[in-house]
């Protein structure tokens, strides 16, 4: 497993970042490919998913061990779900 400073254990990211969709800010989560090194951006926002498929080389990450990231922006539609609904939808257990 490489080490990658961009990225923090998914629990500790996924708490942060329901901190901002509470605020009204749209999260898109990253994560780097175990294999290849690329950084990878999901296209689903305010979704965490425990497992990602590299775009560049095909490979499944397991995003819960390796660790993630998210960037984070202000939405003009921010989310209307309450915060009970934000964490319940913010983890997926899919791959994608
Ligand atoms: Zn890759």
């Amino acid at each position: 497993m490489k080490n990658n400073k961009h990225d923090h254990p998914f629990d500790q990211v996924v708490e942060s970042a329901i901190k901002k969709m509470e605020d009204g800010m749209t999260v898109f989560q990253k994560f780097t490919c175990s294999k290849c090194g690329q950084r990878l951006t999901m296209d689903v926002p305010n979704k965490f998913f425990v497992e990602g498929t590299c775009d560049k080389c095909g490979t499944i990450t397991d995003i819960r061990k390796q660790g993630c990231n998210y960037m984070a922006m202000y939405s003009s539609d921010p989310t209307k779900a309450t915060p009970a609904q934000i964490v319940a939808a913010a983890v997926d257990k899919k791959r994608h």
